[in-house]
């Protein structure tokens, strides 16, 4: 269901998204799927229609400048520059993330990605959401990025709550990622913004983090989020890997007895996949800062959301042996 972009229909869609629905939108670079940025079961929706078998780092999309500094705890002064020259515009920051914004926008990283679209449609939906706006592009995994809203009723149609008609994309491809580490600007991802412009302002941009660094910049990295404790599932611990530890437990539904265990999070008492996905990454953080020695998590089906979830927890536990 398209519908036309006018201010009638903008009123809705920001309802629909304080409401936790979900809206595809157009925004200069493609059309986003976009929801209530604040809200983790919302954002939990996304990662649902999109069928992605990971989870991915989310942009979030604000429409005033009063909204990055509820969202993010230090600003730059290149960060600034950048921000006066190229906002609205395709043009994503990397920033240091403050508490409010939930664990499963940034992939359970320190660091949150912002930008300001400019497209006066996006801009108006946000700013009478009131909220940042959490949105990918609008395709299931592994299509091609939307940019006309036919593209995304063909791969969403019946997923989302409305489609806003706003015409083809401008740009057409993504927009270009910048975290500023040390005051250089690091390209994460090249898109809409040529890096050239981006030299200009801020001097010669990096591209990628190198290696060396990797392990000291905790927080600043492009990585996945990984727990700082080890992770193993219930049917690989062995007595000895228990015996000394203070171990958490990480269970879907309810505790399996028999694991004599420090701190027991529950993912969703009532066994929604959804509610799971919203809450994963705050409980491995509660987990982490209980000072737990080893966490101990149950698998689940990888269907649906399932498998994201999955994932996230095996690359855990991979790196945990
Ligand atoms: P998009 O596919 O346009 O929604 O952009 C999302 C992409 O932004 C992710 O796949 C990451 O590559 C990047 N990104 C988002 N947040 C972060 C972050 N906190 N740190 C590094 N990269 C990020
Ligand atoms: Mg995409």
């Amino acid at each position: 269901m398209i519908s036309k972009a006018n201010i009638e229909n903008i009123k809705i869609a920001a309802g629909l998204i304080r409401d936790g629905k979900l809206v595809a939108f157009p925004t200069e670079t493609v059309y986003g799927l976009g929801a209530n940025g604040l809200d983790p079961l919302a954002v939990a929706k996304i990662f649902e229609v999109k069928q992605r078998p990971s989870f991915n780092p989310l942009i979030l999309h604000i429409s005033d400048i009063k909204e990055l500094h509820s969202i993010c705890s230090s600003i730059d002064d290149t960060v600034q520059i950048l921000i006066d020259k190229f906002w609205p515009g395709p043009l994503t920051l990397v920033l240091e993330k403050k508490d409010i914004v939930p664990g499963i926008v940034s992939s359970g990283l320190d660091t949150v990605a912002v930008r300001m679209p400019d497209n006066d449609i996006a801009l108006e939906l946000i700013g009478n959401a009131g909220v940042p706006v959490a949105a990918p592009s609008a395709n299931t995994f592994g299509m091609l990025s939307p940019t006309s809203p036919e593209h995304v009723e063909k791969q969403l149609g019946n997923k989302v709550d409305m489609i806003l008609d706003g015409g083809s994309t401008k740009v057409g491809v993504e927009s270009t990622i910048i975290q500023v580490i040390n005051h250089v600007p690091v390209l994460l991802r090249p898109g809409g913004l040529p890096v050239e412009e981006i030299e200009r302002l801020a001097g010669k941009v990096q591209i990628g983090i190198p290696m060396n660094e990797q392990p000291n910049s905790p927080g600043q990295l492009p990585f996945h989020y990984s727990p700082k404790v080890p992770l193993r599932f219930i049917d690989e611990v062995t007595q000895s890997d228990l015996l000394n530890k203070k171990t958490g437990a990480l269970f879907f539904k309810k505790e399996i007895p028999g694991y004599d265990s420090a701190s027991i999070k529950i993912l969703s008492p009532s066994g929604d996949l959804r509610i799971a996905a919203a809450n994963l990454f705050s409980l491995l953080h509660e987990l982490e800062n209980e000072m737990v020695d080893l966490i101990i998590v149950e698998r689940i089906e990888e269907k649906g959301l399932g498998l994201a979830i999955m994932d996230r927890l095996k690359k855990a536990s991979n790196k945990s042996h």
